[in-house]
């Protein structure tokens, strides 16, 4: 008979799915708990991403039954998926992959931006859609979109776009005008507003991710009267939905998960 080897980490296993500032957050509320043992799981996509409260693994898991089988392997007893809201596909796996393996599944999302009064904002559906909706007559365009995104901006080269991405876009795209800024934000009204005034932007692309740090630039828009092209959000599964750090944590306590065998 094998003795239970007494150094072992016998805390319930979470692995929450990141890539967000609301990932990091929940990370953060659970080391401090310390009742948890938490890993995190980022795609990789961005070239150095800030340091992380929990140990953290990089890359894809190979669809659905790659997601599902490490589930299985680490022995994970719930998941969360705090991944940004345009990040549809890996959301839809881990529903599937939930499903499959048999762990509790629930979505930390940030409520999405509302129209508030002053704002001149025009609906899209998707990135090619927002693109379109700039018009036929040359603009110049803040495009606030993932480097993986901005693709989409070559369908209508007449307009002077002006990126802004974390990492680099390479490379560059195949329009006429085009200038490159690499930041992250989070990025204050006054720091927006003095860039829109700089670049004399006249139409802002932003897809509707919610929250504080990025918000900046739709006040800004806003006291400016600038328009502002809002991609709406990809459907999303239909999975059990919090909107905070301290609600995620509350479904976590309410599972009341036995402690893993050892
Ligand atoms: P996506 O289209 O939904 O996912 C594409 C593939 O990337 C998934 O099928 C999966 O590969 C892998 N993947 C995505 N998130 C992962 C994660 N947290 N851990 C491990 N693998 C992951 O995703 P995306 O829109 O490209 O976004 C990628 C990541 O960047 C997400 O984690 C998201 O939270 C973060 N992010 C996205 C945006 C955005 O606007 N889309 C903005 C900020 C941050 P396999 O199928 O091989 O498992």
């Amino acid at each position: 008979m094998t003795l239970p080897d007494p150094n072992r980490d016998t805390r319930p296993r979470l692995l929450i799915l990141g890539g967000t500032a609301e990932a990091r957050a929940l990370a953060q509320a659970l080391a401090a708990r310390g009742d948890y043992e938490v890993s995190l799981s980022l795609a990789g996509r961005t070239r150095n991403p800030l340091d992380l409260p929990a140990p953290t693994r990089s890359g894809g898991f190979g669809g659905t039954e790659g997601l599902a089988a490490h589930l299985k392997a680490e022995r994970i007893e719930a998941l969360i998926d705090a991944t940004h809201p345009f990040a549809a596909v890996i959301s839809r796996n881990a529903a599937e992959a939930a499903r499959v393996a048999g762990v509790p599944l629930l979505a930390l999302l940030r409520p999405a931006w509302t129209r508030r009064p002053g704002d001149v904002w025009t609906d899209a559906a998707d990135i090619p859609e927002a693109v379109a909706r700039l018009g036929a007559a040359p603009r110049r365009v803040l495009v606030a979109l993932g480097r993986n995104e901005v693709r989409a901006l070559e369908a209508a080269p007449q307009h002077h776009y002006l990126v802004r991405s974390i990492d680099p876009v390479a490379p560059p795209l195949a329009v006429p005008h085009a200038r490159y800024i690499e930041a992250r934000g989070p990025f204050a009204e006054a720091d927006e507003r003095a860039l829109l005034e700089e670049h004399r932007i006249d139409a802002v692309l932003s897809k509707n991710s919610g929250g504080a740090a990025t918000y900046g630039k739709l006040e800004a828009a806003r006291a400016l009267g600038i328009e502002v092209i809002m991609v709406a959000r990809p459907a999303r599964p239909e999975v059990e939905t919090v909107e905070s750090v301290e609600a995620a944590v509350a479904w976590l306590q309410g599972l009341g998960l036995p402690k893993s065998p050892a």
